[in-house]
């Protein structure tokens, strides 16, 4: 099918050699009945990959009609595959500048086009009959934001407009926004909680919030609903999906690729913070679990708008911890050089996510870092070209 500005809406029909995705999931037994070994054993098996339950009491009753916004870069291709294996009518939008056609989930439906084409994002809806918006099409690389806020200014809110406009104009009114840790900037106390101060410190965050407050805007004149989920630090993958981004900016991937030799070594963006050992301490959270959120989130959007924390919580993990359990599970030397801190990074970033727990029933079921990198690990060798190839 072919829509005015040339986009083309097509059924994401199976590819060539890959797995039946259907048999994928056969097991929906909750994971903690398992040890974290046979966890991560069945990352790779079909037959027994185990995916977070839902929620208690907050699944959607009802398959929707979802229209996801960046669905075939990393988090968004994820949060597609869980629509998809929900039941739900999935449409991925993506203008396949950073993601990639083979990371778009079998039973999708896909249109290559940009947010700002305002004729083929009016047909997708039309043709869709779209219920609620899942929208996760941005940047999102700290150090390139501050080297280059013209392009997080258009990317995240001038193409994040355009889309808010065309949901009014086609009575689309949910939408659950990716948003980030970083509008807390440097926050003065951890673990962070939602009603926190927002100081950004990078456009990044920056152009994140003012997304956030349009949001507000939006429901306030339009009646939009949403749910913005602020995410920690996203990692790990599912057995079809991992993270490639080209240039790789992030710590787990980078550490990964030189464990596989890729590069030589990885470089420490700065060992002089006040922490346990000098590096940054992050909060790393599963792209499963991550996934399994916007789903529930989406479930309270016919009541009220919601901003969320989504992180593990705990003490979260320097650097140099990040570095460690790679080692342990590759069972490689990773080299590393110790360089000057990165423009716009935040001594500590850690969440609390009393409130996504408690509101939703949303709680982490691959908290422990070592799984985290053992998914990573196992997505990475099944697919050393990333996409490619
Ligand atoms: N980091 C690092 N070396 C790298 C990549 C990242 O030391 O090659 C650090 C980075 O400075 C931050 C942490 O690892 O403290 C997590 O960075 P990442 O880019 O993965 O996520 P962010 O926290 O920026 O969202």
């Amino acid at each position: 099918m072919l829509g005015d500005s040339g986009s083309v809406i097509t059924p994401n029909a199976p590819r060539a050699g890959t797995k039946n995705i259907a048999c994928a999931y056969r097991i929906a037994t909750a994971p903690c009945r398992f040890g974290a070994r046979a966890i991560i054993a069945a990352f790779f098996n079909p037959e027994t990959y185990v995916w977070p339950s839902p929620g208690v009491g907050h699944a959607l009753q009802n398959s929707m009609r979802v229209l996801v916004t960046g669905g075939a870069g990393y988090i968004g291709s994820v949060v597609a595959e869980q629509l998809v294996k929900d039941g739900h009518d999935t449409l991925v939008y993506d203008n396949l500048g950073k993601g990639h056609r083979g990371a778009v989930v079998e039973g999708a439906k896909f249109v290559e086009a940009d947010l700002t084409d305002g004729e083929a994002l009016r047909r997708a809806f039309v043709e869709q009959g779209t219920e609620a918006v899942i929208h996760m099409a941005a940047d999102s690389i700290v150090g390139e934001s501050v080297a280059n806020p013209s392009k997080y200014y258009r990317n995240n809110v001038v193409a994040g407009l355009a889309l808010l406009d065309v949901m009014n104009k086609c009575g689309v009114r949910r939408c659950v926004f990716s948003s980030t840790a970083a509008v807390y900037g440097e926050p003065r106390r951890q673990p962070v909680e939602e009603t926190d101060p927002t100081r950004p410190t990078n456009p990044y965050g920056e152009t994140k919030l003012a997304f956030e407050h349009a949001l507000r805007w939006y429901e306030c004149a339009y009646g939009i609903r949403y749910a913005s989920l602020r995410y920690f630090n996203a990692a790990g993958a599912t057995p079809d999906r991992g993270e490639a981004h080209d240039p790789e900016s992030h710590l787990i991937p980078i550490v990964l690729q030189a464990a596989a030799g890729k590069r030589t070594h990885v470089e420490i963006h700065g060992a002089d913070y006040p922490t346990r050992d000098g590096t940054c301490v992050r909060d790393y959270i599963h792209v499963a679990d991550l996934a399994r959120a916007h789903i529930l989130a989406l479930s309270i959007l016919d009541q009220r708008s919601a901003i969320y924390n989504l992180g593990c919580g705990g003490d979260g993990y320097t650097v140099r911890e990040v570095i460690g359990v790679a080692r342990e599970v590759t069972g490689r030397d990773i080299a590393t050089h110790t360089g000057p801190r990165r423009p716009g990074d935040p001594a500590v970033l850690i969440a609390s996510s009393a409130k996504i727990r408690t509101e939703l029933g949303w709680s982490p079921q691959f908290q422990d870092l070592r799984l985290i990198v053992e998914s990573a690990w196992a997505w990475m060798q099944a697919h050393p070209y990333g996409y490619g190839k």
